[in-house]
């Protein structure tokens, strides 16, 4: 699943094609996503994209007439093709850019979404809610330490709630957690102001190295044959259950929070 660092690279990687250039058709050939394509998508047609951000785990192309709002989902991808181009199986919308190029949305489960609002993109309802960005100066170990007071929630299923901070997904929250030292299943208004300081700088440490590394398949994104890689990261925790933990050999545990898979050393956190 696309997390924050995939989607990060993605809009790094579509930016140069949507910057200040002219929309210039959408074609919507499938419209049930998780929730329907609305028509009003057509107002950006023939307007220029003035901003793109990245807002947790969705992208925002902004233009004077209102924000395409855009996520992902399970396997959403995007890509950059010269036209003219073979449609695949699944690419359900079809963004129609400036010098002969296309953005094509491709969603296999179409758990993703592309929305439209008229009015400012961060006052929309799935905006609105969402907690700070953990790149950004708002996040820090005390802000986790003061919004973690009196909460019984596993630690883990708190850092990956959007409303206390965005686009920690699961794999990025059990290795964050693992650096830290930090048992998943803890009661989050039981870690310390300490343990939360270490924790944010482990959350923004293993985002900004998948950011890193997803640099390296910006390519994919103009390449009408590469599939856009997610990224291959030197995993400590997730995904390894019964192997030895890298640090110190202990077996590698898992078991469900939150109805997903965890992974943590019994040894390395507690
Ligand atoms: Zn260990």
């Amino acid at each position: 699943m696309p997390e924050l660092p995939e989607v990060e690279t993605t809009m790094r990687g579509i930016s140069p094609y949507l910057m200040d250039k002219k929309i210039l058709a959408i074609n919507v050939r499938q419209a049930s996503l998780r929730w329907r394509v609305p028509t009003t998508i057509n107002d950006a047609v023939d307007h220029k994209v003035t901003s793109l951000t990245r807002r947790g785990k969705y992208i925002v192309a902004s233009t004077d007439q209102g924000s395409i709002i855009l996520h992902l989902g399970m396997s959403g991808s995007l890509r950059i093709v010269d036209q003219p181009f073979e449609l695949r199986k699944h690419d359900h919308v079809i963004f129609d850019l400036c010098g002969s190029k296309s953005m094509i949305y491709h969603d296999p489960r179409r758990f993703g979404c592309i929305l439209w609002t008229d009015r400012a993109a961060h006052t929309h309802p799935l905006l609105a809610s969402l907690g700070p960005e953990p790149l950004g100066n708002e996040f820090s170990g005390s802000y986790l330490f003061q919004r973690s007071r009196g909460k019984k929630v596993a630690v883990k299923n708190f850092i990956m709630n959007s409303g206390i901070v965005v686009g920690v997904g699961n794999i990025y929250a059990s290795e964050a957690l693992f650096s830290a030292g930090i048992r998943p299943g803890k009661a989050a208004g039981r870690i310390s102001a300490a343990a939360f300081d270490t924790l944010a700088l482990e959350i923004r440490s293993v985002l900004t190295a998948a950011i890193k590394s997803g640099g390296t398949t910006l390519r994919d994104f103009v390449n009408s044959d590469g599939e856009p890689g997610y990224f291959q990261q030197t995993l400590n925790v997730y995904g390894r259950e019964g192997e030895p933990c890298r640090r110190c050999s202990t077996i590698i545990k898992q078991r469900v929070l939150g109805q997903r898979s965890t992974f943590y050393c019994s040894q390395c956190q507690n």
